[in-house]
């Protein structure tokens, strides 16, 4: 079945990982700004990140056939640095008309801090006045419930926001339905350790139904699994849900909500075979540089 990860960090995949995603039907994939695991010293620092996210991964992606789009932002863990988000939030618009760029991604709350907050509407602000959609992190374990109401209560307090336009992302059964009721999209992670399991996705699908739902593998640099999307399909049919059920979910779901992006340029997979690059299989590190 072809899917499409809404969520993963390919810079800190292998590109092994991209061959392994393409063979088990991926056919592309969304890769928000996120933490690079240390705090970021300067504005070049973010330029050279989306530079990576903008130029590099999308080539990346494409030795295999796979379709990569990006989101951009400073993080929630980085937002204490209000100066410096600053810089990053006036920098981003020369990256928002690049090809493939989604939106203003993963903004959202870390610790629920008050400069978190401050960096949060900052981040809203630019979205509206850019047009831009926006997909959403919320908050890790203990902090969860708590951040995730804050973010609810702030992007309904901004009647600018189309909430069609906002995915979620990381909910779990105490989030979830807040999330979907006040009509924006919700994300799923599946995670080895934290957030969600293929199981207790396949619960949340059976008790809210597909509308606005998506899975994803946030596949990162911590303990993380990039084909967690295919768990879940396959944890889908071992409960015999029918595959219409399952596409909607992997696939219909997100190719809906990226629509709504004007950077999102997508070419159906069985359109795009004919158009395929040859392998890097082919290539020699050197040839791969050009
Ligand atoms: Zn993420």
């Amino acid at each position: 079945m072809y899917y499409f990860d809404p969520h993963i960090h390919m810079v800190s995949r292998v590109t092994d990982d991209y061959e392994t995603l393409a063979k088990m039907g991926c056919v592309g994939m969304s890769e928000p700004a996120f933490w690079a695991g240390f705090d970021r010293g300067s504005v070049d620092g973010f330029r050279d990140y989306f530079r990576q996210l903008t130029e590099f991964e999308p080539k990346r992606a494409g030795w295999f056939g796979l379709q990569h789009y990006t989101w951009l932002c400073i993080n929630a863990k980085e937002a204490e640095n209000v100066a410096l988000s600053r810089e990053v939030i006036a920098m981003i618009p020369e990256f928002l008309d690049k090809p493939g760029v989604l939106g203003i991604g993963e903004i959202g709350l870390n610790k629920n801090t008050r400069n978190e907050s401050i960096v949060f509407l900052e981040h809203l602000d630019l979205a509206m006045k850019t047009n831009e959609q926006i997909l959403i992190h919320t908050p890790h374990l203990d902090d969860k419930y708590q951040g995730t109401r804050m973010i609810l209560d702030m992007l309904c307090g901004d009647a600018r926001i189309d909430r069609s336009r906002v995915l979620v992302d990381h909910v779990e059964e105490h989030t979830i339905r807040p999330v979907l009721e006040k009509g924006f999209w919700a994300g799923m992670t599946l995670y080895p350790v934290t957030k969600c399991t293929p199981e207790r996705a396949c619960d949340m699908i059976e008790l809210y139904g597909p509308e606005r739902l998506m899975v994803n593998s946030a596949g990162d640099w911590g303990p993380s699994k990039p084909t967690a999307v295919p768990d879940f399909i396959i944890a889908m049919r071992r409960r015999g849900h029918p595959e219409s059920l399952i596409k909607r979910v992997v696939y219909d779901n997100p190719l809906e909500f990226f629509r709504q992006s004007r950077g999102f340029d997508f070419t159906p997979p069985d359109v795009l075979r004919t158009h395929f690059d040859a392998p890097p299989r082919s290539q020699t590190a050197a040839t791969a540089r050009r």
